[in-house]
């Protein structure tokens, strides 16, 4: 039997949540927030903003790319992570949900860090590789509509530099992946994109089993 990752149970989780999460007022109260609306399932864990900060700063990171930024939190929790002059083009076709994130941007002091794009994202990243800035991005958080990824993936990798990180969410679907009774589109294409992101020599691999399933995938 080969090693494997532990299993979180309640006590654990929340054992990890009580001895590592330094969330910042300005998040916990957008969280809070969110975790109200319908789709606040829909939400990042908050270990997982703060793994993603780790990231960023461990980058250098200073232009990022957002895909699928709902209310914000990603968004904020990389922002608070960047320099002064670093930036988050974040995509989103959603008014509602980023007027909630915009609110919380300005609060936290750093809506001018944070570019918000209401497009398609295929679009809004199609645009920027016609701009000529392939190669100028160091970090893009992946977190949309699952038919989609595989474009996003394809375009964030375009944009980032050699060194950069793509980070795709929700690679494991609530264990869905490894369900074999489970064949809708959603998660069907999340299992092609695994077996694709496994054999892509572009870029070194790991699946890191954060909340949902976090794969970082770093550019040659
Ligand atoms: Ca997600």
């Amino acid at each position: 039997m080969s090693n494997k990752t532990i299993g979180l149970s309640d006590d654990l989780h929340q054992y990890l949540l009580d001895v590592s999460v330094r969330e910042p007022e300005v998040l916990r109260r957008l969280r809070a927030e969110t975790m109200r609306h319908p789709m606040g399932e829909m939400q990042i864990a908050p270990e997982q903003g703060q793994f993603m900060q780790v990231l960023v700063r461990m980058l250098g990171a200073r232009r990022t790319l957002e895909v699928g930024t709902f209310t914000g939190y990603s968004a904020l929790a990389v922002a608070l992570a960047l320099p002064d002059d670093g930036q988050v083009v974040a995509c989103d076709v959603n008014e509602a949900y980023t007027a909630i994130a915009r609110d919380y941007w300005e609060a936290a002091g750093v809506a001018d860090r944070i570019d918000l794009r209401i497009a398609p994202a295929l679009e809004t990243l199609d645009a920027l590789l016609d701009d000529g800035q392939a190669g100028t991005f160091d970090f893009a958080f992946v977190d949309a509509d699952k038919a989609n990824y595989d474009g996003y993936y394809e375009r964030a990798l375009a944009l980032l530099r050699p060194g950069g990180l793509v980070a795709l969410d929700n690679m494991l679907r609530g264990g869905r992946v490894a369900d074999p009774s489970v064949d809708d589109a959603a998660t069907q294409a999340i299992r092609a994109l695994n077996e694709k992101l496994r054999a892509d020599d572009r870029i070194h691999l790991s699946l890191v089993p954060i909340a949902d399933g976090l794969t970082l995938a770093l550019k040659k």
